[in-house]
C-alpha cells in the first residue's frame, strides 16, 4: 500500500508525485496511457500569465507566482534527471492584427502597469524588427519580458526521470474507474480489474477527470497551438521567443520536437 495514489501522469500529476516523494511519502502514479497521450505532451510550453489575463484576480496572482518558480524548479529537474526542460526567459511578443485586438492589449498593459508589472507597447515596425519573419499584417504588439517558456516534452521527460530518482512508482496503461471511499474519505482507487488502497488520492487526470466515478464536475478549459504550418499561414514564425496573437494562433517550436 502507498501513502498517496495519483491518478494521471501529466505535468500536474508528476509534479505532485515528485514533491511528495521528496517529502518522504511513498507515491504510486497510475496513468491510463503513456506520457505521449497527455495534454502536457501537446502543450506549447508558454509560461505566460500576463498575456492570458484581461483582469487582475487571485488566479492571475497564483499563475504569476507559479511562473516565477520555474527557473529554480527546472534547474532542479535538470540536475535530478539529466534532462534539460529548456527553460527560456526570452520574453513573449503579443501581437495584434486588428484595432480591437490592439485595444485589448492596451487595456491589459494599463492595469498591469498599475499592478507594478512590466510590458512595453510596440509599433508594427518595432515588432517586425524583433521578429522579422512575422507574416501577419500588424496593428501593434506588446513585448512582455517576464513571460517565458519551456519545452513541454522535455519537461515531462525531466519530471519522469526526477520521479524515478525519488522512488515514485509509475504504472502506465492503468485506467482508474472509481475512487474508493471509507469512513467518508478517499481510501484508494478501482480499475476494471483491481483495487489499490492508499491514505490519499490525488486526481490529476486533466480533461478526462469527469469520467472517474464519484467526482465533482470539471470546468473545461480550451487552448490552441499550431506547429509546422505551411509558410503561407498568417501566424508568427519565431524560433526563440514565444509569440502569440490575441485569440488566434502561436508557434513556439518546430513540428519535430
Ligand atoms: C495544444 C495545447 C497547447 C497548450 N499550450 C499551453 C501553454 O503554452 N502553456 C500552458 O501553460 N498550458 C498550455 N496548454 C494547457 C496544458 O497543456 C494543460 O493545462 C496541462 O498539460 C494539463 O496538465 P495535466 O497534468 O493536468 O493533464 P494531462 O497532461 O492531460 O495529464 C492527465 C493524465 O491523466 C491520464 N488519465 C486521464 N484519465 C485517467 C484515468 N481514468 N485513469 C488513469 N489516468 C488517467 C491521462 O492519460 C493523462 O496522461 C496547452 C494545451 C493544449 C491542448
Amino acid at each position: 500500500m502507498h501513502d498517496v495514489i495519483i491518478v494521471g501522469g501529466g505535468v500536474i500529476g508528476l509534479s505532485i508525485a515528485r514533491e511528495l516523494a521528496g517529502r518522504g511519502r511513498s507515491v504510486l502514479v497510475l496513468d491510463r496511457g503513456n506520457p505521449r497521450d497527455a495534454t502536457s505532451w501537446a502543450a506549447a510550453g508558454m509560461l505566460a500569465p500576463q498575456s492570458e489575463t484581461d483582469t487582475p484576480s487571485p488566479f492571475f496572482d497564483l499563475c504569476l507566482t507559479s511562473a516565477r518558480l520555474y527557473p529554480e524548479w527546472t534547474k532542479q529537474l535538470h540536475e535530478e534527471s539529466g534532462v534539460d526542460p529548456e527553460y527560456a526567459d526570452s520574453g513573449l511578443l503579443f501581437v495584434a492584427s486588428t484595432e480591437d485586438a490592439m485595444c485589448r492589449i492596451r487595456r491589459n498593459i494599463e492595469w498591469q502597469h498599475s499592478a507594478g508589472l512590466t510590458a512595453e507597447l510596440l509599433s508594427p515596425e518595432e515588432a517586425l524588427r524583433l521578429e522579422p519573419q512575422l507574416t501577419l499584417c500588424l496593428t501593434g504588439a506588446a513585448l512582455i519580458r517576464e513571460e517565458c517558456h519551456v519545452t513541454p516534452r522535455r519537461l515531462i521527460e525531466a519530471l519522469t526521470g526526477a520521479c524515478a530518482v525519488k522512488g515514485v512508482e509509475i504504472r502506465s496503461g492503468v485506467r482508474v474507474v472509481d475512487v474508493l471511499h471509507a469512513d467518508g474519505r478517499a481510501a484508494g482507487v478501482r480499475t476494471s480489474t483491481e483495487h489499490f488502497s492508499s491514505g490519499y488520492v490525488v486526481i490529476a487526470s486533466g480533461v478526462r477527470s469527469p469520467e472517474i466515478g464519484g467526482l465533482f464536475p470539471a470546468i473545461p478549459v480550451t487552448s490552441a497551438s499550431c506547429c509546422g504550418l505551411p509558410s503561407s499561414w498568417p501566424v508568427a514564425r519565431s524560433s526563440k521567443r514565444a509569440t502569440r496573437e490575441a485569440r488566434r494562433s502561436f508557434i513556439t517550436q518546430p513540428a519535430s520536437t
